[in-house]
C-alpha cells in the first residue's frame, strides 16, 4: 500500500556519472540506412522469442481546410508569412467551435498544432478588442501546468509580431510593478492555476478591467489534471466562472490535451458543463515499425524466476543500434536507469564509439543543452540515454530509433517518446521493452491496448469533499457564496457549507455564506498534494536532500530503511513523526529494506453495485487501516536477512473504493478450496492495482489494496481497490465503471506470464506489505475467471 514505486531496474552499484561528452573528432556518418525489419534482426539475434510483436504504424496524409473567413487579416498575414500556407482540419474545428463560444477540448498527437486552432479565434478577438475606448475589449487567460510551457507559448505569440496583441507571462517571480501594468493593460496573460489561486482569485477587485473583458480561458496539456491535482483545477475553474460572472463575464474555455481516450468526458468533468470534443488529427505523420520486447525469463540461483532486468536489456538493445550506426535515444525512468543503460551501451560497443554514448538527466546548463542538440544533429553522437526530461527544454527529434525502457507511465506518454524518431520520408523504429510488472506483462501480450483504440482514460473527482471544502472558503471570502452557486460546485456543496459553519469558518446571513475569519483562506490551502511532506535530512549537516510524500512515510522512511532517492542510497537512523523529517545518511550497507505492515478496511457506505448472479461488486466510501509494523532486511538476491519490528502508530485513511465478493463455495466449484482463498485473492489483487494504470492515468502509488478471505462488513472473501488519497480521486470510480476490460486484463497478464508459479511481471508487488505471501497464481486465474463469468459481458457501449 502506498509505496514508492520501484524505479524500473534500479542500479545497485554506484552510477559511473558519465555527463554528456562525445570524443572530440568522432567520425560523421551517413544518415543510418538500416530498415528497421534488418535492425530487429540483429538486435533479437539468437533469442528471436524476445521480439513479442511487430506493428506498423501507417503514415497518415495531412487534411487541410480553408481559413475561417472571421480571422482577423493581420493575423492571418502573420500565418501565412510564417510559412503556414493552410490549417488542418482539427485545428478549423477547434477554431470554430471557440469563436461560436462553445467550450472545447482539443485532443491530438504530439506537434500536431493545436494551439493554433485556439489562436485564431482568441487573437483575431484580441485584435478587434484593441480599437475599444479602453483599448482592451477582449482579454484571454492561458493557464498551463508548467512555466516552461507558458514561457513557449509567449515566444510563439510574440513571433507572430502583432502590437495589439499584448501578451504577458504572469507568476510568483513577476516583479510589483510589472504585475501592476499587466493587470491594468495586458489583454493576454499567460499563468498557472496556482497563481489563480493564490493571487488573481482573491485580488479579484483589483483585475476588474481584465475580467470584465474576458473572452476566453485556455487549459493547456488538461491531462496533466488528474487525481487530486485535477480536482484542486476543477475547484479552481468552478471559483473563476463564479467571479467572472460577478463582472458579467462568461469566457468560452479552451482545452487541449494529449491524446487520451475520452477527453470530453475528462474536459466537462473539470469544467463542470459541456465540452465539445476535436479528436481527429490532421497533421500528417510517417510511418514507423514498433516492436514490443519482453526480456528473457532466466532461473536465479536460488531457483527464483527472475527476468533479465529492462534496464540491461535496453543497454544492450542501445549499444546494438550504435553498431549498426542508427542514431537512436532510450527513455528510462529514473535518473540511475539512465546512467547504467548509459554504460551498459558503452561497454557493449566499439572503443572507438563508447564516446558517442551518453547520458542526459536534465538539469543541464543552457550552453550544455544547445552543445548536446549541436552534436545529435552532426551525429557525433549516436547514442543517447534519458529520462523524459527530454521531453521538456532540449529538441531532440528526427531520430532513426527510440527505445522504451518500460511503460513509461500513460499511453500518451509512450506516443510522445515514440514521436522523437523519425525525421520526414524515412521510416523509423520504436521499441517498449517490458518492465517486471504486470501491466506490460500484458501490453506487450496484447499490442491492441497500445495500437488499438485508447483505453487510458484521464480521471478526476470534482466532487471530493476534502479538496472542495477548502475551496468552497476560498470562494466565500472571494464573493459570498449564494444559493445560485450550490449548482456551480456541485452536489455535495450545502452538506458542506453547513460543516464549514459548524466549524466557525463560514458565516450564514440572508445573502449567503461569508468568509467569517481574519485571514485569507487561499494561503493554507496547495494545490499540489495533501499533507505536509516529509523532509529527508543529512544528519550529519542538517541539509534538507528531499522529500517523501506524508502518506508514503511510513512505508518508506522509517528508521532503518534504505532509502534510494535520486539515484543515491540512504540509511534512515531515525524517523521523527513530530518534526515531519527523517534523518539519513548517505551510503550503500549492500541489502534493501521492505516494510511489512498490516492493512484492514470497513466499509462506510456503498454508493453503487452490480449484482453478478451469487458475486457482488460494489463501489463506495471506505475506510482503510494500515500499520507498518517491521520491515525486512533482504540481500539483492531477494535473501531475507532478518525481519526488525516497528513502533509506528496505524493511520486511517476515509477513500472511495471498488471491491467484489465471491462465495466461498463458489470458489471452491472453481478448484480454489477455504485455504486456497488468501492466495489467490491476494494474488488476484496485486495484478488488479499494477493493471488499473492502464485504465486510469494513474501512477501505482495512488492505488492500495486489501485483500481478505473472510470480511466482517460483507461476510465474505473481499477484494478491494482503493484510492490512495484522501476524499479519493477518480481511479477506483473508473474501474468500477470498466471493471470488466479491467479485471479481463488482469486475468491476460497473469496467464500470459510463463512464469509457474508468479513473479514480479505477474502477482508479485514489489511494495507488498507481507513479504509476498501467500500467492498462488493457479488460484488468482480461476478467481478472475469466475469472477468474468458472473459479471458477464456487461452493458453493450
Ligand atoms: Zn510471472
Ligand atoms: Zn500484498
Amino acid at each position: 500500500m502506498n509505496g514508492e514505486p520501484t524505479p524500473t531496474g534500479t542500479a545497485s552499484g554506484s552510477p559511473d556519472g558519465g555527463r554528456f561528452a562525445p570524443a572530440a573528432g568522432a567520425p560523421r556518418t551517413p544518415a543510418g540506412r538500416t530498415s528497421p525489419e534488418a535492425l530487429l534482426q540483429a538486435l533479437a539475434g539468437d533469442h528471436p522469442e524476445r521480439l513479442v510483436h511487430v506493428h506498423e504504424v501507417a503514415a497518415r496524409a495531412a487534411v487541410h481546410a480553408d481559413w475561417p473567413e472571421w480571422v482577423d487579416p493581420s493575423l492571418l498575414g502573420s500565418l501565412l508569412a510564417s510559412g503556414i500556407e493552410h490549417p488542418w482540419s482539427h485545428q478549423v474545428e477547434v477554431a470554430q467551435h471557440a469563436h461560436a463560444g462553445r467550450h472545447v477540448v482539443v485532443s491530438t498527437g504530439t506537434a500536431s498544432g493545436k494551439s493554433l486552432g485556439y489562436h485564431l479565434p482568441i487573437l483575431s478577438d484580441l485584435v478587434a478588442g484593441a480599437s475599444a475606448p479602453n483599448g482592451r475589449g477582449a482579454t484571454a487567460l492561458y493557464l498551463s501546468p508548467t512555466k516552461a510551457l507558458a514561457a513557449d507559448q509567449l515566444s510563439r505569440i510574440d513571433a507572430l509580431a502583432l502590437p495589439a496583441v499584448r501578451p504577458a507571462t504572469y507568476d510568483g517571480d513577476t516583479p510589483t510593478d510589472e504585475r501592476r501594468w499587466i493587470r491594468d493593460h495586458a489583454n493576454l496573460v499567460l499563468t498557472n492555476p496556482d497563481l489563480l489561486h493564490h493571487s488573481l482569485l482573491p485580488g479579484h477587485e483589483r483585475w476588474s478591467s481584465f475580467l470584465r473583458a474576458l473572452r476566453y480561458v485556455v487549459v493547456d496539456e488538461c491531462h496533466v489534471y488528474k487525481g487530486v491535482f485535477g480536482s484542486h483545477l476543477a475547484a479552481v475553474l468552478r471559483r473563476l466562472r463564479r467571479v467572472a460572472a460577478r463582472y458579467r463575464s462568461t469566457p468560452t474555455f479552451v482545452f487541449a490535451s494529449a491524446t487520451v481516450a475520452d477527453p470530453e468526458e475528462h474536459a466537462s468533468r473539470l469544467l463542470g458543463m459541456p465540452v465539445a470534443p476535436v479528436t481527429v488529427d490532421g497533421s500528417p505523420r510517417a510511418s514507423m515499425t514498433f516492436a514490443l520486447w519482453e526480456p528473457p525469463l532466466l532461473v536465479d540461483e536460488t531457483g527464483q524466476p527472475k527476468r533479465v532486468s529492462t534496464i540491461t536489456e535496453t543497454g544492450e538493445l542501445l549499444a546494438g543500434c550504435v553498431r549498426e550506426q542508427v542514431q537512436t535515444v532510450a527513455f528510462a525512468r529514473s535518473r540511475a536507469g539512465v546512467e547504467v543503460v548509459a554504460r551498459i551501451a558503452r561497454e557493449r560497443v566499439a572503443t572507438s564509439d563508447e564516446g558517442r554514448v551518453a547520458a542526459y538527466r536534465g538539469g543541464f546548463l543552457p550552453e550544455e543543452r544547445r552543445e548536446l542538440e549541436r552534436s545529435l544533429r552532426s551525429k557525433e553522437l549516436l547514442g543517447l540515454a534519458a529520462t523524459n526530461a527530454l521531453e521538456l527544454g532540449v529538441d531532440v527529434s528526427g531520430l532513426d530509433a527510440v527505445l522504451l525502457a518500460g511503460w513509461p507511465g500513460t499511453l500518451s506518454s509512450l506516443w510522445q517518446q515514440a514521436g522523437r524518431a523519425g525525421r520526414s520520408g524515412e521510416r523509423s523504429l520504436a521499441v517498449l521493452v517490458a518492465a517486471d510488472d504486470p501491466l506490460d506483462t500484458f501490453v506487450v501480450h496484447h499490442p491492441e491496448a497500445i495500437f488499438g483504440r485508447g483505453i487510458e482514460a484521464t480521471v478526476v473527482d470534482p466532487d471530493n469533499p476534502h479538496v472542495l471544502a477548502p475551496h468552497l472558503a476560498a470562494a466565500a471570502a472571494e464573493l459570498p457564496v449564494t444559493e445560485a452557486d450550490v449548482e456551480v460546485f456541485g452536489p455535495q456543496t450545502r452538506a458542506l457549507l453547513d460543516v464549514l459553519v459548524a466549524r466557525g469558518i463560514l458565516k450564514k446571513r440572508p445573502r449567503g455564506w461569508f468568509w467569517g475569519r481574519e485571514d485569507r483562506p487561499a494561503d493554507h490551502l496547495s494545490l499540489r498534494g495533501a499533507g505536509e511532506p516529509v523532509r529527508i535530512v543529512e544528519t550529519r549537516t542538517g541539509r534538507v536532500v528531499g522529500t517523501v510524500d506524508d502518506a508514503a512515510a511510513h512505508s518508506q522512511v522509517h528508521t532503518g530503511a534504505v532509502h534510494l532517492h535520486q539515484g543515491q542510497t540512504w540509511v534512515v537512523t531515525e524517523l521523527d513523526l513530530d518534526d515531519h523529517a527523517a534523518f539519513a545518511v548517505r551510503g550503500d550497507p549492500g541489502w534493501t529494506t521492505q516494510a511489512q505492515s498490516v492493512s484492514d478496511f470497513q466499509i462506510v457506505h456503498e454508493v453503487e453495485h452490480e449484482a453478478w448472479g451469487p458475486l457482488r461488486c460494489s463501489f463506495g466510501h471506505v475506510t482503510v487501516r494500515h500499520q507498518v509494523t517491521s520491515f525486512l532486511r533482504r540481500l539483492p538476491g531477494g535473501e531475507v536477512l532478518g525481519e526488525h519490528p516497528l513502533d509506528l502508530p496505524p493511520r486511517s485513511l476515509a477513500t472511495k473504493a471498488v471491491w467484489w465478493t465471491m462465495p466461498v463455495d463458489e470458489l471452491a466449484a472453481v478448484g480454489v478450496p477455504e485455504d486456497g482463498i488468501p492466495g489467490a485473492a491476494h494474488a488476484a489483487e496485486h495484478a488488479a492495482i499494477g493493471m488499473l494504470p492502464l485504465f486510469a492515468t494513474a501512477d501505482r502509488w495512488d492505488i492500495g489494496g486489501v485483500s481478505t478471505a473472510l470480511h466482517p462488513d460483507t461476510g465474505l472473501p473481499t477484494i478491494l481497490i482503493y484510492d490512495g488519497h484522501p476524499g479519493g480521486a477518480g481511479f477506483a470510480e473508473r474501474g468500477y465503471r470498466r471493471v470488466r476490460a479491467w479485471l479481463g486484463a488482469t486475468r491476460e497478464a497473469i496467464a500470459s506470464c510463463e512464469c509457474a508459479t508468479g513473479c514480479p511481471s505477474c502477482i508479485q508487488s514489489p511494495k507488498c506489505g507481507n513479504g509476498n505471501e501467500p500467492l498462488d497464481k493457479q488460484g488468482a486465474i480461476a478467481l478472475l475467471d469466475l469472477t468474468l463469468r458472473c459479471a458477464g459481458p456487461g452493458p453493450t457501449v
